[in-house]
């Protein structure tokens, strides 16, 4: 049977990077969650739909078609056949998607997509390391191998920073202050609240390269 290996955290804990690099060395195929509900908030602005208004944004999450491509070299999304790798990135994606993925029918419906992505890459392709927030609590509960990565705010701003390619001071703040918010609103929003699985492995990744991260999951997997 396949691996399945839950990666949850708040942004810039180094989740994405590391979640990618133990799916190489595996083999396995990769799913970032967090790039679903950015993809259903990239539509919503796009459509110009109210972000606050939970009943037109769950409408819309009803209707838009997601496709996740899971090669951890090239993973892909794509909405109503549309990819939309990079728009997902900006900021104005970044600073409404908690509003979007607070809404329950937009998580109910997210899950449960996640959930067949996962018995396909299970039955098909050996397994699959899936990162999001609430992965080993809700989308995967029974995953054998459960991870929370941590850091401090600082030095998860400080990476946001850098891959939005900002150097300024002043860019460092707001982004810090961005980031808090998020994490205020993913960890306090009543369904599927950010948190760690009682039975996840703890790692702060604060003082830790990559390369230290992945060693130290792959052999919590191999014990
Ligand atoms: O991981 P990333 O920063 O791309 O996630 C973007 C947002 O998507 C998070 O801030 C959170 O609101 C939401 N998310 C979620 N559940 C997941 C993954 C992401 O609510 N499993």
């Amino acid at each position: 049977p396949g691996l399945v290996v839950a990666v949850d955290g708040p942004g810039g804990s180094g989740k994405s990077t590391a979640a990618k690099a133990i799916a190489r060395r595996l083999g396995l195929r990769y799913l970032d969650t967090g790039a679903m509900y950015r993809a259903v908030t990239q539509l919503a602005l796009e459509q110009r739909i109210d972000i606050e208004d939970a009943a037109a944004v769950a409408e819309l999450a009803e209707r838009a078609v997601l496709t996740s491509g899971t090669d951890p070299d090239a993973p892909t999304i794509a909405v109503n056949q549309v990819r939309v790798d990079a728009e997902i990135r900006t900021r104005a994606v970044t600073n409404a998607v908690s509003a979007v993925s607070a809404v329950a029918v937009v998580r109910s419906r997210l899950v449960s997509q996640q959930q067949q992505i996962i018995t396909e890459a299970v039955d098909t392709a050996g397994g699959i390391v899936v990162e999001g927030r609430d992965i080993g609590s809700v989308v995967a509960p029974d995953a054998p191998v459960k991870v929370f990565l941590t850091a401090s705010t600082e030095v998860r701003a400080l990476r946001r920073s850098r891959e939005l390619g900002e150097k300024g001071v002043d860019d460092v703040a707001r982004t810090l202050a961005e980031l808090g918010r998020r994490d205020e609103l993913d960890s306090t929003r009543k369904v599927d609240p950010l948190q760690a699985a009682p039975d996840a492995i703890v790692v702060d990744s604060s003082g830790m390269t990559v390369d230290e991260v992945v060693d130290e999951v792959l052999r919590h997997i191999a014990a």
